[in-house]
């Protein structure tokens, strides 16, 4: 596939091959962008951010619009190439797709919306005969960086919110799965958007993503992915607005009142879709004494039943982690843990990527699966006395993206609520429960700032205030 420059088409003499993850099959090539392209992107976009402040609202809502029909339209042709190169199975891919549409339409609801407020000028002494207020204006350019594990959506997650508040894009997504990124450019072009407004550039991180980074006219740097890329990116970013969307090892509470099966449930679907390889993928369970053994017998009983395999086959419910490297490194983990200790119930090997759904327990908390992100299928569980126990074990941790507690006690939910350190505590439902709307981000190592429209929207505007003298 061709890469985006100001809208328009192009392709470089050094390409860049994406393998399926599955069978290590070429599923495409890209472009292998240089610096020398960023500066050109940049440039371009100088003249397509005018382009897009002058749009007026109900403009950039259509064109969020019909980049949500045109997904829809290009559902299965998306859905295909979601499968092959991040390895998802197609009903992942499916929902993905799908989900990015609404996003997309509720992105140009939101972008009607976009306005300041006025300011009580008047009280503050002297300043009595002053009316006004703020208003908000777009950055400028956009620079957005995505990861490789659910690249649609996370694209949509800075250009959908980019477009409503009025900004050039540029975008560079991970070099393992960029197909489905461009197919998203074509449709934005599309859809209406200015051609010198997005550019879509592929090619490698050190270089492409740390030109985009640096340089000086990109006025707001959002980016989702590791934890360690983006410390990086703070330190090179300099004075411009950021946005950091990184990792995590979210923990799952299950108190003696819980209602097991559904916390089971949360657990299966929150530990292994895509293979584990969300941001909030539930790693963590600590599970009070008085149901350990119930909720473990249930849970084995599930993941057992997962099917895993081929994901191009209806029946496969989780596919292979991204590439062998990380299915060595997971496998590694699970080993270390029992090593020291815990007890693997089910699950435990690989074949090539093929990770087997793993449920490891009493698992000590010096082992890397307890401390780090493992992004991969498999669950540590810890019994817990009491929820004093529970929140002290779900906030020692350097992340803090998203927790979940099941209870049937207020008290116990309100309290894990308020003390549990993360920038969202889900109650009676797993970490991995996530609405595009909703103000999404993290304490602590997991980032700055926080996703979900209207909230980056305002991350992406400027602050203008207006103030008149009255007196003439
Ligand atoms: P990654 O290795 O950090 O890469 C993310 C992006 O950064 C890729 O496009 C990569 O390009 C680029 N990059 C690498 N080095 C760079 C540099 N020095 N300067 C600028 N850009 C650079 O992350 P990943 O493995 O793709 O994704 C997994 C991680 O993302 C996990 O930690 C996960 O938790 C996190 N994540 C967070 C969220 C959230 O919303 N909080 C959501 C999803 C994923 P290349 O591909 O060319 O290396």
């Amino acid at each position: 596939m061709e890469m985006i420059i100001g809208g328009k088409k192009v392709t470089k003499p050094k390409m860049i091959k994406v393998y399926n993850p599955f069978n290590g099959e070429i599923v495409g090539e890209v472009p292998e962008a240089e610096v020398s392209d960023v500066k050109v992107a940049i440039e371009l976009a100088e003249e397509g951010k005018k382009a897009m402040k002058e749009l007026p609202l109900h403009k950039r809502a259509e064109i969020l619009f019909n980049t949500g029909l045109l997904l829809e339209k290009n559902e299965h042709k998306i859905t295909d190439i979601l499968v092959k190169e991040v390895g998802k199975t197609v009903n992942e891919a499916k929902s993905e797709v799908l989900r990015t549409a609404d996003l997309f339409k509720y992105a140009s609801e939101e972008a009607k919306r976009i306005h300041g407020e006025t300011l009580p000028f008047s009280s503050v002494t002297g300043s009595e005969n002053k009316r006004g207020a703020y208003i908000l204006e777009p950055v400028g350019i956009v620079g957005a960086i995505t990861p490789f594990n659910v690249p649609l959506s996370l694209a949509a997650h800075k250009v959908a919110p980019a477009i409503a508040a009025g900004n050039a894009i540029v975008l560079k997504p991970a070099t393992q799965t960029p197909l489905n990124t461009l197919m998203l450019g074509e449709l934005l072009l599309e859809a209406g958007m200015p051609q010198k407004a997005l550019s879509v550039l592929t090619g490698h991180g050190s270089t492409v993503g740390n030109a985009i980074v640096e340089d000086p006219r990109i006025r707001f740097l959002s980016f989702t992915g590791s934890a360690e890329t983006g410390k990086n990116i703070a330190k090179n970013a300099g004075i411009k607005k950021i946005g950091l969307e990184l990792g995590s090892n979210a923990p799952l509470i299950v108190m003696d009142s819980a209602n097991i099966d559904k916390a089971v449930k949360a657990t299966v679907s929150g530990g292994f879709s895509v293979a584990g390889q969300i941001c909030i993928s539930v790693q963590r369970v600590f599970v009070h004494e008085k149901v350990y053994e119930i909720f473990i017998d249930k849970l084995v009983k599930k993941v057992k039943e997962i099917i895993f395999g081929d994901p191009t086959k209806e029946e496969t419910i989780m596919g292979p982690v991204i590439d062998e490297q990380n299915a060595i490194r997971i496998i590694d983990w699970i080993k270390e843990a029992e090593s020291k200790g815990g007890k693997i119930l089910t699950g435990g090997k690989r074949n090539y990527t093929l990770v087997e759904p793993t449920v490891i327990i009493d698992v000590p908390l010096d082992c890397k699966i307890m401390q780090n992100e493992l992004f991969g299928p498999a669950v540590a569980l810890r019994k817990v006395k009491n929820l004093d126990e529970a929140i002290n074990l779900a906030n020692q941790s350097v992340y803090g993206l998203q927790a979940g507690i099941f209870t049937k006690n207020i008290f116990e939910a309100f309290r894990a609520a308020q003390e549990i350190e993360t920038g969202g505590v889900m109650i009676n439902e797993g970490p991995r429960y996530r609405a595009d709307f909703m103000p999404y981000g993290g304490y602590k190592m997991s980032g700055i700032g926080r996703e979900g429209i209207r909230y980056a929207i305002e991350e992406m505007s400027e602050i203008k205030v207006i103030c008149f003298d009255i007196e003439g």
